[in-house]
């Protein structure tokens, strides 16, 4: 009888302190930790469906997140995308979306424009397939971010690289350690994946506001590429040009390009679209296809960063 009655007081240090210590210990804080049972309760159904403001045709509405990220995937991606790369956008999406929305672009609102902030298609208007399908990659990651140091990370993304994203500090002129130039195979199928654009020669010094030498043969001068393959300058009639600024100019699809003079214009052969820092679009959908799930996806094209599972209880505590 003694002897059952110390095998319970056991169990039950066991099975109630041991776990409120590794809790406390784990959580870092001199401060008893909750269980997670009080965790999830104090969880209010508000803080699990919040809302954004979106600047829609210079309106700002108020609307649910899982709203507005399902708007997001169908305006950003091809309704035929595989689920994984589609979920691996719902996260890249809240992220970017939560980390515009604490800053000052547009006071605490996202706009719809995918050359600011990013794409949205009304879910009203879209085919129910893919809406539905958008739906379930949203609330199958309901509440998951990506981080690093504890903050919402800068989670660009792009359509398609060209087979190698690019380091954020080749376009922007910013380390920044979790967005680095990275191998993308697979993007053959993408609708830009190679370009070829022809410039007549007046075409083209107007593109670049100036007037070039006589001689054509001095046009086209030396290329220095980054590590990825993207132009980092290329002199031209003798002006050196940052691969980003003739991207700018020339209204090229990416910095990945070969320029070559022909008979009677400037031919220019881009592979890629977008500025290829982060994750790509197209890239995501073919590792999604080889088997890659989305968490996968997001810690190939975002390296060492945090997936949080549920950041509005870290945010809400
Ligand atoms: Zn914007």
């Amino acid at each position: 009888m003694e002897g059952n009655w110390k095998a319970y007081i056991f169990a039950l240090v066991l099975g109630v302190a041991v776990p409120w210590m590794v809790c406390a210990l784990g959580g870092g804080s001199l401060t008893p930790a909750p269980t997670c049972e009080q965790i999830h309760i104090t969880v209010s159904e508000e803080k699990q469906t919040p809302t954004i403001a979106v600047l829609m045709q210079e309106k700002t509405q108020q609307m649910p997140l899982t709203e507005y990220l399902t708007g997001v995937i169908l305006g950003e991606l091809p309704a035929d995308f595989a689920f994984e790369a589609k979920k691996a956008q719902a996260v890249v999406a809240r992220t970017y979306a939560l980390r515009i929305a604490s800053g000052d672009r547009h006071a605490g609102a996202v706009c719809t424009d995918s050359g600011c902030c990013q794409s949205y298609r009304d879910p009203a208007v879209a085919d129910d397939k893919a809406v539905q399908e958008a739906r379930k990659a949203v609330l199958e990651t309901e509440a998951m971010v990506l981080t690093y140091g504890g903050k919402l990370i800068d989670a660009t993304y792009f359509s398609c690289s060209g087979g190698v994203t690019e380091d954020a500090v080749a376009v922007w002129g910013t380390e920044i350690p979790y967005l680095q130039s990275v191998a993308s195979p697979g993007e053959e199928h993408a609708a830009h994946y190679s370009d070829t654009v022809s410039f007549t020669f007046a075409a083209f010094e107007s593109a670049l506001q100036r007037d070039l030498p006589e001689d054509r043969s001095q046009w086209l001068g030396t290329v220095n590429y980054t590590d990825s393959g993207s132009v980092a300058s290329m002199i031209i009639g003798g002006v050196s040009y940052k691969g980003t600024q003739l991207r700018k100019l020339l209204g090229l699809r990416s910095t990945v390009f070969e320029m070559c003079m022909e008979e009677d214009a400037v031919v220019v052969r881009t592979k890629g679209f977008g500025h290829r820092v982060g994750m790509s679009q197209y890239g995501a959908d073919a590792m999604a296809r080889t088997g890659s799930d989305f968490a996968q996806i997001l810690s190939h094209y975002y390296q060492d960063v945090q997936l949080e599972t549920d950041w509005y209880e870290l945010t809400n505590p």
